[in-house]
């Protein structure tokens, strides 16, 4: 316990006046005062123990009214004090100190909306992403059989024809030819469409079957299948592929968090599981098994969704199920989104809904009687005019509610203003803008094109927007989203200028997307998502600054530390 001297030696020079006071009344006043209010200092200036202090910082509060502050105090898992660096350090003592030397910080990224099982997975699967051609995905399955001649499926994720020559869907042909035994399952870029074989249609006994609700089977001329499914098809395949054992998952799963620490996510929104996958999620939460925070929605057949909703919510310190994620429609690169007018580059087709329009009135319905939050996948215009109204009848603007659409892709001029009026929040994925850009023109045509990925009208309309990146279906990196929802480029730099700018919205708005609205979106704003007194210690220390870097530097941004309540999850090597 230390205090201030200076202040010993004022305590000091007033207890030698206190007898000349005793004989003036209004001395004696002034005195006791003097006295008292040197004891409150002292008192104050005892350096008080915590956990944790960081200094030498740029730290990025984001409270409201978007605070620098240059360190901060942490004491059992969350942020007790903030301020300047010889503030906090005389405040103060700490078992662990760290200097930032000057460094960037930030709360800890909030990804708004992911698939954690699903990236988990994909870290197990044949990565496709990228390949040129099917030829070359060809030659990686091959290869992969090859070194793992023990395995009962071939599982791939990733490939887009869009990064092709030719551009066309590609068919079982070839993977029959190389595989006539062994079941293959490919996932396209946007997990809405699968590649398949003859051997693993033979399996889920789809030989002779020709549609499915909520779904496609392509058939080719003379009425075969040419084993691309779409949507509700691909789950008839999928359900049969073998489920890893649960200490598999576990492992897979904690290199997946491994992966999402190292970019500074703390926490994440689990957009849609089975029942199954929530009852792992649950147990390995239990267990302290896993660390990233998880908003966990409830996914799966609507008979699971009702079975689970009545058990109430579930929430703990890392684990939280209050949400049910609901799928309106497909996806704009497999031409299943539903459009309210065909697609420009296929007039016979408006893409279609995963479920009947009364099917899904009748579940969200049925949810708003329960405190649980809808977040409902909508792509195509027809898609989110068609849950804007479901919503709006249910809601009617209660803002209490948080109620989500998740990608709201495609809107109808006439639809914006319904987020704002029916109180909706509008969770978005910047990196789908300006991975689409190069062909969702072609599928939309030139007016529709301009209202979507139209962040910024959603932004205007309703006051937030939660910011995802939808990982493994683009990279999980936070910092790739922040880039992309600014400057509307790829990588590259790809178009000069940016794409339909209009709708860029600036890095203040952005950083708050991925942190506070996103928490927002989750009713965890008073918890976590900003550096503020009483907050989880959640934080990132980056190598540079995303407020003040180049725009062209900002994908290569490191992650140097991540921290959750005071825990260091990553540290840079
Ligand atoms: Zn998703």
């Amino acid at each position: 316990m230390k205090g201030s001297p200076v202040l010993y030696w004022r305590a000091f020079y007033l207890m030698i006046n206190i007898k000349d006071s005793i004989r003036h009344p209004m001395k004696l006043i002034q005195t006791i005062l003097l006295i008292s209010s040197a004891f409150l200092l002292v008192q104050c200036t005892t350096n008080k123990e915590v956990d944790l202090i960081v200094y030498n910082a740029k730290v990025y509060t984001v409270d409201s009214v978007f605070s620098l502050k240059e360190a901060f105090a942490i004491k059992g898992g969350i942020f007790v004090d903030m301020g300047t660096s010889r503030e906090i350090q005389s405040k103060y003592v700490a078992k662990e100190v760290i200097d930032a030397e000057g460094k960037a910080i930030y709360p800890g990224f909030y990804d708004a909306h992911g698939h954690f099982l699903m990236l988990a997975e994909a870290l197990e699967r044949i990565d496709l992403h990228g390949a040129k051609s099917f030829d070359e995905i060809l030659e990686k399955l091959t290869a992969y059989q090859r070194n793992n001649p023990d395995q009962r499926w071939i599982i791939g994720s990733g490939w887009d024809q869009n990064l092709w020559e030719n551009k066309r869907f590609p068919t079982k042909d070839s993977l029959d030819k190389y595989f006539p035994e062994t079941p293959v399952f490919l996932s396209r870029v946007d997990h809405h469409t699968a590649l398949v074989n003859s051997q693993a249609l033979h399996i889920a006994q789809l030989d002779t079957i020709r549609s499915v609700p909520g779904g496609r089977m392509a058939v080719d001329s003379m009425g075969n299948l040419t084993g691309l499914l779409m949507d509700n098809a691909v789950k008839l395949v999928s359900r049969h592929i073998p489920v890893p054992e649960e200490s598999h998952l576990l492992s897979a799963l904690r290199k997946a968090q491994d992966s999402l620490f190292s970019v500074g996510l703390t926490s994440i929104v689990d957009a849609g599981m089975s029942l199954e996958a929530l009852e792992h999620l649950k147990k390995f939460y239990q267990q302290d098994s896993l660390k990233i925070r998880n908003y966990a929605m409830i996914g799966g057949s609507i008979r699971d969704i009702e079975r689970y909703i009545k058990e109430g919510i579930y929430e703990s310190e890392r684990l939280t199920i209050r949400s049910v994620k609901l799928m309106a429609d497909g996806a704009l690169g497999s031409r299943s989104a539903y459009l309210l007018e065909p697609y420009s580059d296929d007039s016979l087709s408006r893409g279609f809904l995963l479920q009947e329009p009364e099917i899904l009135d009748n579940i969200i319905k049925k949810i708003a009687k329960t405190p649980f939050q809808v977040s409902t996948h909508a792509i195509g215009d027809a898609a989110n005019r068609l849950v804007l109204d479901i919503y709006g009848k249910y809601l009617e603007g209660d803002g209490k509610r948080r109620w989500r659409i998740e990608h709201a892709q495609v809107v109808s001029p006439t639809d914006f203003e319904k987020f704002a009026r029916f109180n909706i929040i509008p969770s978005v994925q910047p990196t789908h803008a300006t991975s689409d850009m190069y062909w969702a023109a072609s599928r939309l045509g030139p007016d529709r094109i301009k209202n979507a990925y139209a962040y910024n009208i959603l932004l205007h309309h309703y006051g937030k927007l939660a910011l995802g990146s939808d990982f493994p279906i683009e990279h999980f990196n936070p910092l790739y989203g922040f880039h992309a929802a600014v400057t509307r480029v790829d990588q590259n730099g790809f178009p000069t200028g940016g794409f339909q700018m209009e709708n860029a919205v600036t890095r203040e708005q952005a950083l708050r997307g991925m942190t506070i609205w996103a928490a927002f979106a989750c009713f965890q704003e008073k918890k976590r998502g900003s550096i503020e007194r009483g907050k989880d210690a959640d934080f990132v220390i980056l190598s540079d600054d995303i407020m003040t870097a180049p725009d062209n530097q900002l994908r290569g941004i490191k992650t140097i530390r991540t921290v959750i309540a005071g825990e260091t999850v990553f540290l840079q090597e």
